[in-house]
């Protein structure tokens, strides 16, 4: 992409209706643009990260052998009459009327839906496990939309269903779905710590929040702190192995972790002192176990291997994808701007150019765009005749995690820079290698 041709609105000051950091940045880089009360557009440079993250999801759930399927966003209230939400879930629920008076809603979660389309298809256990799920918007009214994309009223999100015969299949989809989560955050630059929650209006037994450290951080949390130590890595992973599965969610659930709902003074007490945490996080996911609820509800049965029909155990999983765009930006910035890890940024890597109409400075900059854009790297070309200090100033705010410089004086000696954003460090070097050093970072990332 070139600049001058980019559709990227940065703002010079300081938004203020911006009361943290996330919702500041991404306001002035130019990524959302508020239409009403937690309501937002998503400009070009916020909907790539979007995506960005969307994909990642994707492919952990394609890894998990989850299946990905799409649902209206509008649905009529008589499911939700079935399972006896319709009256429950109260006034976050925006209710709609159609032209023939026939109530309607814009969908807040999706257990209702799932569960008809799975017993108006399914019949034999033979056809479980199952898990469908879906990256859609959701609607809530929120009393107190607030913090841009952390607390919309429209948002996005990853949310997943599963239908197992036993309640101990259905455990190990729960298990699997927190496995996946950890790898999903992880390649966001993300650590996001499980911790035991508290069910609320979806309802059921086991349920566990992923929650990412910030100090703008909505939720009170309490943790030892052995919980920060533990990262996923690259370890191989078979989601058909139930016993590895929870081995792996035993590790990272069973050192204490809670947020403020579910904290037990007396246990926490039993942290050793100087492990013993309080601050604050941000909720960027969640799972539930809730057992036959919904089925009982809804009349979910399949035929068991007696020939008897079953209502199935189902759990469902969510991730808030709108809602990581702010997270990853509370946990990764300066006072510059974003800092975008490598997993989610919109471009691989900048390019600017220090005198744009230099022959020699042009043609190496075209050089570089064509070579990163043939190796499958998307690079973002500043090629507008700006000083050098805006253009710096624009790329630190927009957080490309590389940046190349160019000028006439660098390649009389034929080098270029290459900046790292995270750590601000500068290093010469031809084209040639700055191309193969970029190119290196992202095959491994
Ligand atoms: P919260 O406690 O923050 O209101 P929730 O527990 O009601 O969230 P879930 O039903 O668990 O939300 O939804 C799954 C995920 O969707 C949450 O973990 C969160 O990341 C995201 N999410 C929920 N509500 C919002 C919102 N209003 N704006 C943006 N993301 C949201
Ligand atoms: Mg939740």
């Amino acid at each position: 992409m070139r600049m001058s041709r980019y559709f990227l609105p940065v703002l010079k000051e300081d938004p203020a209706e911006a009361a943290i950091v996330s919702h500041r940045l991404m306001l002035r880089a130019g990524m959302i643009k508020q239409s009403s009360a937690g309501i937002y557009s998503w400009l070009p440079m916020g909907y790539k990260v979007l995506r960005k993250i969307e994909d990642i999801v994707h492919e952990e759930q394609a890894k998990a052998g989850h299946m990905p399927m799409l649902m209206p966003t509008i649905q009529s209230a008589d499911l939700w009459r079935e399972s006896g939400r319709y009256d429950d879930y109260g006034e976050e629920m925006l209710r709609i009327k159609d032209r023939h008076d026939r109530d309607m809603l814009f969908t807040p979660t999706a257990e209702e839906l799932i569960t008809d389309i799975f017993r108006s298809h399914v019949s034999s256990y033979k056809d479980l496990p199952l898990t469908l799920y879906q990256i859609q918007w959701k609607f809530r009214d929120e009393r107190r939309p607030r913090f841009g994309v952390m607390r919309g009223r429209e948002f996005y999100m990853k949310d997943g269903y599963n239908f197992d015969l036993t309640k101990e299949d259905a455990l190990h989809a729960y298990n699997r779905h927190l496995v996946s989560y950890l790898r999903t955050y992880e390649r966001m630059g993300l650590q996001a710590i499980p911790m035991r929650a508290d069910s609320g209006p979806i309802g059921g037994d086991d349920t566990h929040e992923f929650l990412v450290l910030a100090e703008t951080g909505e939720s009170e949390v309490f943790y030892d702190s052995a919980v920060t130590d533990l990262t996923f890595g690259d370890r191989e992973i078979d989601f058909d192995d139930v016993a590895q599965c929870q081995s792996i969610m035993e590790e990272f659930t069973t050192k204490y972790a809670r947020t403020d709902e579910t904290h037990d003074e007396a246990l926490f007490n039993e942290v050793p002192e100087e492990r013993r945490r309080t601050a604050r996080g941000i909720e960027v996911g969640q799972i539930f176990y809730f057992g036959t609820k919904y089925s009982d509800a809804m009349n979910a049965k399949v035929q068991g291997p007696d020939g008897k029909p079953v209502a199935v155990h189902m759990g469902s999983h969510g991730i808030g994808v709108s809602r990581l765009l702010g997270a990853i930006i509370e946990a990764s910035h300066d006072d510059k701007g974003i800092i975008w890890p490598e997993g989610v940024t919109p471009y691989h890597v900048g390019i600017v150019n220090l005198k744009q109409g230099d022959e020699e400075a042009d043609t190496a900059c075209e050089s570089l765009y064509k070579e990163f854009t043939a190796a499958g790297l998307e690079p973002l070309y500043d090629d507008r005749k700006e000083r050098a200090g805006g253009k710096f100033a624009t790329m630190d705010l927009i957080g490309l995690p590389w940046r190349i410089t160019v000028g006439p004086r660098g390649l009389k000696n034929g080098v270029v820079e290459l900046t790292s954003r995270k750590t601000g460090e500068s290093t010469e070097m031809t084209p040639a290698e700055a191309v193969a050093r970029v190119k290196d970072i992202y095959a491994g990332a």
